[in-house]
């Protein structure tokens, strides 16, 4: 239906590389499987006993889902405010989710605008869903930045972040290529979570001289999300 809708478009980092890398039974059993029922969880906020199948994922009243390999699509099913905070707070739950213990991690961008979506038909098509993709491709993070135009669909008092409500949080969002841009990003660290979860891996918190040059992108990537976390986190600002 045509309409104005916010979309959310998520990329699962890294899923290419495990599919090259293991057999594809063992990615369906593992990694697809805890990620349907994260998915599952944030959507419907209850952990499923069983892998969920896509119809049980997307029972959600005001987010709508669409999945395919390694792309997520969430979409507001009206455009109240409701429905946008609603997404906000999914996007939040997932990122946190696969930050804490999944094997792949999530970045997203989300753009608002004009679009026609008729799940039935498997239609998706509007600025708002290549203004996502564009925003999500360019991040160089565990995370999820609005495009500056969604930026202004967001209720003006929660703008400045520090709700849990409203999952946002103004900042210098990092870029592919060492830039930044001034973004509201969605702030996942409301989820109650040790001071202690951002290790490099289980052997060592930090990456070792020769990661940072065998695969620098991943590492700059897994240095930035830290340090949002560092930035933005009020639990573990208290705590210290
Ligand atoms: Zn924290």
């Amino acid at each position: 239906m045509q309409g104005q809708y916010t979309i959310a478009l998520c990329d699962i980092l890294g899923f290419s590389d495990l599919v090259e890398r293991r057999p594809l039974v063992r990615v369906v059993k593992n990694e697809i499987a805890w990620f349907s029922k994260a998915l599952y969880h944030a959507v419907n906020k209850e952990w499923p006993e069983n892998v969920p199948s896509f119809d049980e994922i997307n029972q959600n009243s005001r987010v709508g889902l669409a999945w395919f390999s390694d792309t997520i699509l969430l979409f507001t099913r009206k455009d109240t405010d409701n429905s946008l905070q609603e997404l906000l707070q999914i996007l939040a739950s997932l990122i946190y989710m696969s930050i804490i213990e999944g094997s792949t991690r999530l970045r997203a961008g989300i753009a608002y605008g004009e679009a026609f979506i008729d799940p039935k038909k498997a239609m998706y098509v509007g600025k708002p869903i290549i203004n996502a993709y564009r925003m999500e491709q360019q991040q160089q993070w565990s995370g999820a930045a609005l495009t500056k135009s969604t930026s202004e669909r967001v209720p003006e008092d929660v703008r400045n972040g520090g709700s849990a409500d409203w999952p946002i949080h103004p900042y210098e969002v990092p870029l592919k290529d060492n830039k930044t841009i001034s973004r509201l990003a969605i702030n996942w660290t409301y989820h109650i979570h040790d001071q202690d979860f951002l290790g490099w891996s289980e052997e060592s918190k930090e990456p070792r001289p020769e990661e940072w040059i065998s695969k620098p992108s991943i590492c700059e990537k897994w240095h930035f999300t830290k340090q949002f976390h560092l930035d933005v986190c009020d639990q573990c600002r208290k705590r210290t």
